[in-house]
């Protein structure tokens, strides 16, 4: 079982990568890990494949490139070892109960560059799970983005996505109930979004009342990779994942 944790700096991949990898291994699954951060100084697990034995971010600006020339030029780099950074994964994972795999710091490096795409291309029915912060949810058009971003990955590295809220330690009862109700009751979602008079949100409402049209419900994940929080549901939908192939709902 692949899982790719994905999403923006700072969103908690690699603290997840980790702790729900120890949560895995306590229920008895052999878990595998895969960095593929070439910035990253330090991981809290320890991975049996890392990008950073091939090249990092320090070395190229050691070299003379600023930072975001380095992560750039570094996924460059890597592409001609995509192959064998591939078939080491795919090895680890005909072993292996779990293989976890933590993404880019910038979410962009993996999404927009055709490293990441040639190493998702290449696996067998992986889960990616989106992960964004309680921060990024202020406005009723924000969770429409949210769930519209899941589906754009979706399409973009032809994964089945499931969005996880992580950092969920960091809410309160009251506002994580009305999150929930946003996140999972779209016809609620399209009432509040239809009350905004601005364009975004305007813009919001039409996205928003299509997406039951072009994507089936997929459950979103309350996760908290500090308290370990959701891992039941989210190892649950890893198992179903594996077992239907795709079907969430
Ligand atoms: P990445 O850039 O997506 O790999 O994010 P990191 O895993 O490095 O986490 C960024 C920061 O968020 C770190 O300071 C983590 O300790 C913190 N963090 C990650 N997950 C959680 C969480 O579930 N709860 C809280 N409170 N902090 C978290
Ligand atoms: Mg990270």
């Amino acid at each position: 079982m692949i899982l790719i944790f994905l999403g923006t700096a700072g969103s908690g991949k690699t603290t997840i990568t980790a702790s729900f990898g120890g949560y895995l291994e306590k229920n008895g699954n052999s878990v595998g890990y895969v960095n593929l951060d070439t910035g990253v100084k330090k991981l809290p697990y320890k991975p049996d494949i890392d990008v950073r034995d091939i090249i990092t971010v320090e070395e190229l600006m050691k070299e003379g490139y600023g930072p975001n020339g380095a992560i750039v030029e570094s996924y460059d780099r890597l592409l001609s070892h995509a192959d064998e950074i591939l078939s080491g994964i795919l090895e680890l994972d005909e072993e292996l109960d779990y293989l976890l795999i933590d993404t880019p710091g910038q979410m962009e490096s993996f999404l927009f560059h055709e490293f990441g795409m040639r190493i998702t291309s290449g696996l067998k029915e992986p889960l990616a799970a989106y992960l964004f912060g309680p921060d990024i949810l202020r406005r009723p058009s924000d969770y429409c983005f949210v769930k519209f971003f899941a589906i754009m990955i979706d399409l973009r590295l032809g994964t089945t996505t499931v969005p996880v809220l992580n950092k969920v330690d960091l809410i309160r009862e009251e506002e994580l109930s009305s999150i929930r109700r946003l996140l999972e009751d779209i016809d609620y979602l399209n009432a509040r979004l239809k009350l905004d008079p601005s364009m975004q949100g305007f813009l919001a409402y039409r996205i928003c009342s299509f997406l039951p049209e072009v994507s089936p419900p997929v459950r979103v994940v309350y996760a908290s990779a500090k308290t370990g929080e959701g891992f039941d549901e989210l190892e649950t939908l890893s198992y179903e994942h594996y077992c239907t192939c795709g079907d969430l709902t």
